[in-house]
């Protein structure tokens, strides 16, 4: 029987535009084993735990949430075997929302038609060319992770209360993230959302803080099983920018939409004006994160190969 293999995945969008000395950085919580030893291996981090439950696995992550990096776009990844065999990895992503840039040209591009193609492979190849999924693959190992598709049954979000906030003001931000998940379903991505009064009857979680210790906006953490099905996600989202700027309506649209476009599986690329590039300079999808995300959702998860 094959192990359940979980993977927690740590998004980090950071600032790194302000004219003020950065906070200093928490320091890392790196994972060690039962008796205290930090273990690496190609850039995994393991740890002997107890359970393997997808719970279990998320909450370990928050043990060994690495301080991030905000001037690389890309960390190593990070992450622990558990006794029983199930994976924990973090991968953090570190980038720059540039919060003056002028918004820069949409991608023009053709939008891809369904492929008579079956095979994934064989779709990939395809019409890959019009996406960054071959990107995201080449440096994930070739695992697709998604989550099913989730029209009929809508992905349960909880939104946590701000503190101190007046309801008017969450409110809002809770209009512009709920937003940011309607542009990606507009963008073919085949996810209905719902809001859940109860935290425990959630699949997602998001929060806001004011701002994080050290230059970065938001992360995003999510748990995948064994077969590369996305079982869970958490975002965090920061209200100002490390040196107390707040961010602006335009900039949490667009970091909402950055997080969420990791956490329905898409990576960061190379394609400086799409929303998942590491540098966010839009305000909005291009099609090429559209054409991504659609292709992504016609793929099976699991691996390529
Ligand atoms: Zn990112």
């Amino acid at each position: 029987m094959p192990r359940p293999l979980y993977l927690a995945a740590s998004i980090v969008l950071a600032f790194v535009a302000s004219l003020r000395p950065a906070a200093p950085e928490r320091p890392t919580l790196a994972p060690r084993t039962a008796d205290g030893r930090l273990l690496l291996d190609r850039g995994l981090t393991r740890v002997a735990t107890g359970s393997a439950s997808p719970a279990d696995a998320a909450a370990h992550a928050d043990d060994f949430d690495a301080a991030p990096a905000p001037r690389v776009d890309i960390r190593p990844s990070v992450g622990a075997r558990l006794a029983s065999g199930a994976l924990v990895r973090d991968v953090t992503h570190a980038a720059t929302w540039l919060a003056r840039s002028p918004l820069a040209a949409a991608i023009t591009g053709s939008r891809t038609e369904p492929a008579p193609a079956t095979d994934p492979r064989e779709l990939l190849a395809i019409e890959g060319g019009a996406t960054y999924l071959p990107e995201n693959l080449a440096r994930n190992g070739s695992l697709v992770t998604r989550w099913h598709d989730r029209e009929q049954h809508p992905l349960r979000l909880w939104f946590a209360p701000t503190p101190g906030a007046s309801p008017e003001a969450d409110a809002a931000r809770t209009a512009i993230i709920l937003d940011a998940f309607a542009r990606w379903r507009e963008a073919g991505v085949p996810i209905r959302v719902i809001r859940v009064a109860d935290s425990a009857a959630s699949e997602v979680q998001i929060r806001w803080v004011d701002s994080f210790a050290t230059p970065i906006s938001g992360k995003t953490r999510w748990v995948h099983d064994a077969a590369g099905w996305i079982r869970r996600g958490d975002i965090t989202l920061a209200l100002e920018y490390v040196g107390g700027m707040p961010l602006g309506d335009a900039a949490l649209g667009a970091i909402g939409m950055h997080e969420i476009g990791h956490l329905f599986g898409l990576d960061h690329t190379s394609h400086d004006t799409s929303i998942m590039a590491p540098r966010v300079r839009v305000r909005d999808l291009s099609e090429v994160d559209r054409a991504s995300a659609r292709l992504l959702y016609r793929l099976p998860a699991g691996f390529l190969r």
